[in-house]
């Protein structure tokens, strides 16, 4: 019997297995276009809304800041949470148009709680490294900022330092474009990259967040606790603010507290909400 070559897989002495591997890559793929297809569906149908996480002043336990989270209400699935398309729409152009959204979105949100009388609360927006790298999306980026007459004073972009590694030198040139409207950035999840310091160094952060993986484990990691003891200790000497992420447990909240750690956000303290319900939550807080 002749083998046809392209689908014959030696080692293992059989076809089937090889081809049991290019059916799965296929419906992979299916998969994939049919979920790339879907978020442009949802964009065209203004599916996507925008979730706000308080971060609370760890010291005085006030809210002094939302972050802005973009949640996908789809009519047949409900409520879908980002690391189901981001992570899809980040490898087609639909990144792009998705941040947009959320971008106008979330600064719409921050004019609404200026006229509230709620301007002093700070809003921080994740941005794709993606958007930064491109020429055109970035300029766009910029148009829509400037196109705000906002505090940007209180506004951060959080960027995941895994994602602005490729070109530096540029990252660092539009950042500090955006910069000079007083918007202030964060480097989100750090720590899990190759070279948060090198980042931390060149790009110009004013925020660190400690990733939510090293203080899941405080106190019983005995390096992880150690390592965020480590992280604060040098933001500090650097005169970076801090803020750690996923805070779940009273214990890790004094830990934090203990190390002086400025700022916070977890499940512990409130969990992503719509913007009324947040809103209702600081003014509760202020009176
Ligand atoms: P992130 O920026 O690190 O956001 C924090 C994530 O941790 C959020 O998940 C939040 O719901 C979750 N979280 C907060 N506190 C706790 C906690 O105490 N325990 C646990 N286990 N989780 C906690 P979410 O909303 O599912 O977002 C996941 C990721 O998707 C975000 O991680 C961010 O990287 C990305 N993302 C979310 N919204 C946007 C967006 O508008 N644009 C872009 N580019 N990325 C976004
Ligand atoms: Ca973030
Ligand atoms: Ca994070």
């Amino acid at each position: 019997m002749k083998v046809n070559q392209k689908y014959y897989d030696s080692s293992k002495g059989s076809s089937v297995p090889r081809i049991s591997s290019i059916k799965n890559q296929i419906k992979q793929g299916l998969e994939h276009n049919k979920m790339i297809n879907k978020i442009q569906m949802g964009i065209v149908r203004d599916e996507f809304t925008l979730y706000f996480q308080p971060e609370y002043n760890l010291n005085t336990n006030e809210i002094i800041g939302v972050e802005a989270l973009v949640r996908w209400i789809s009519p047949g699935d409900g409520i879908i949470t980002p690391d189901t398309f981001i992570p899809v729409a980040e490898t087609t152009e639909l990144i792009y148009e998705l941040e947009r959204v959320v971008i106008r979105k979330a600064l719409d949100q921050k004019r609404k709680w200026e006229r509230e009388g709620l301007g002093h609360i700070e809003l921080s927006i994740n941005l794709s490294g993606k958007s930064i790298e491109s020429d055109n999306d970035f300029k766009i980026i910029e148009e829509i900022v400037s196109s705000y007459q906002i505090n940007y004073n209180t506004v951060i972009f959080e960027i995941t330092e895994s994602t602005v590694i490729t070109n530096i030198n540029l990252a660092m040139e539009r950042l500090s474009r955006l910069k000079k409207y007083g918007i202030r950035f964060a480097l989100d999840d750090f720590g899990t990259g190759y070279s948060s310091l090198v980042h931390l160094i060149k790009l110009p952060i004013d925020i660190i967040k400690i990733d939510r993986s090293f203080i899941k484990s405080i106190p019983e990691g005995v390096e992880e606790t150690s390592i965020t003891k480590s992280i604060l200790s040098m933001a500090h000497d650097l005169n970076y603010k801090v803020v750690a992420e996923g805070i779940e447990t009273k214990e890790q909240l004094e830990y934090l507290q203990k190390n002086s750690c400025e700022g916070g956000q977890g499940f512990l303290l409130c969990v992503p909400l719509p913007p009324e319900q947040v809103s209702k939550i600081i003014r509760d807080k202020e009176i």
